[in-house]
C-alpha cells in the first residue's frame, strides 16, 4: 500500500513541474503585454510616421517639425 502512495506522490510532484513552466510562461507573457501603443501620425508634407505627441498640428493636418508646418501653408497659399 506505501507504493501506492508513492506513485501518486510522485504523479502529483510531475504534474507540478509540468504544469510550472507553463504558468510561469504565461504570467510573463502578461508582464510583457505592451502599454498603451501611441497613435501614429502621418506628416502632411513630407509623409514621415511619427507618434502624435511628437508631431505639430497646424491646419488640422499634422507635421513632423515646424518648417514643415510652414512650408504646407506657404504651398497651400500659393495655389490659392
Ligand atoms: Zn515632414
Amino acid at each position: 500500500m506505501i507504493f501506492k502512495w508513492i506513485i501518486l506522490i510522485a504523479l502529483g510532484f510531475l504534474v507540478f513541474w509540468l504544469l510550472k513552466p507553463f504558468r510561469g510562461k504565461q504570467k510573463h507573457s502578461v508582464d510583457t503585454t505592451p502599454g498603451a501603443i501611441e497613435d501614429m501620425v502621418r506628416c502632411t508634407y513630407c509623409g514621415v510616421h511619427l507618434p502624435e505627441s511628437e508631431g505639430i498640428i497646424g491646419d488640422g493636418q499634422h507635421f513632423c517639425c515646424v518648417e514643415h508646418r510652414q512650408l504646407y501653408l506657404q504651398s497651400r497659399s500659393c495655389h490659392k
